[in-house]
């Protein structure tokens, strides 16, 4: 894994070239990461630089938040985007929508009942339904009782294991999705087919699911928010503080 910062050179003259396709995950990247989600915004600087970016190539947003949640929290023109890892996207005129299997929806479903029952038990929890995908949130869960709950999510995790994928993502969230479901790789495949062929894509993602757009991009240049041995990420940013940079250069 290489610094992004002493590479910033070479990666904008690849780009200036040929034009870029920006792919950016939501939470810890384009927003810093709040207490409470419902909370994360994106500052009027990062703002102003997107805009930018938007005019000058193209400029993708794929999260693990509802499709409806995280473009009415970048409210750019122009910019595509991805929901629910995946599962739900909107890129210029290409609009869908994964449809689950009913035995895909039912055990999603059950594993919701469980977590939910568990959550009552600590104060602070949220499980937040996405649909096609759910979150449980538990920044807000007093540090001292994180090992233990941690500890009962995983062990009920255990009878899923065939059917859901349960990560553990960096900021004091499992993310649940059915092992059916379209990934962000899918929607970073999707994104690209749908861009200029020379488009340089650049992803920059900040978690577990973002692994599965890092390995897509066999021939981008992928970057992490934070470095990590264990990651298919071509690059790391130290901090968040790097992103604005870069969409600085680029704009
Ligand atoms: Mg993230």
């Amino acid at each position: 894994m290489r610094n992004a910062d002493k590479h910033m050179g070479s990666i904008l003259r690849r780009v200036k070239e040929n034009g870029f396709l920006l792919i950016l995950d939501f939470d810890g990247v384009l927003a810093p990461i709040v207490a409470r989600p419902r909370m994360a915004r994106v500052s009027r600087r990062t703002r102003a630089c997107l805009a930018k970016c938007a005019a000058g190539g193209r400029v993708a947003v794929i999260s693990g938040r509802a499709l409806a949640d995280v473009r009415a929290r970048v409210n750019q023109a122009g910019v595509w985007y991805a929901g629910n890892h995946g599962a739900e996207w909107r890129m210029g005129k290409m609009r869908g929508r994964e449809k689950l299997t009913r035995a895909a929806c039912a055990k999603l479903s059950e594993a919701r009942r469980a977590f939910t029952e568990l959550s009552r038990c600590y104060r602070g929890v949220v499980v937040e339904d996405k649909k096609l995908t759910f979150s449980v949130h538990f920044r807000a869960l007093a540090r001292r009782r994180v090992a233990r709950f941690s500890r009962e999510m995983r062990s009920i995790s255990k009878q899923f294991t065939n059917f859901l994928d349960i990560s553990e993502g960096s900021e004091y969230i499992f993310n649940i999705r059915s092992l059916e479901s379209r990934t962000k790789g899918d929607a970073v495949r999707l994104a690209s087919r749908c861009s200029l062929a020379k488009a340089v894509p650049i992803y920059i993602g900040d978690d577990a699911t973002d692994e599965d757009a890092f390995r897509a991009l066999t021939d981008g240049i992928t970057i992490r928010v934070g470095r990590s041995s264990k990651s298919a990420a071509k690059y790391y940013f130290s901090t968040r503080a790097s992103v604005d940079k870069l969409l600085r250069n680029l704009a």
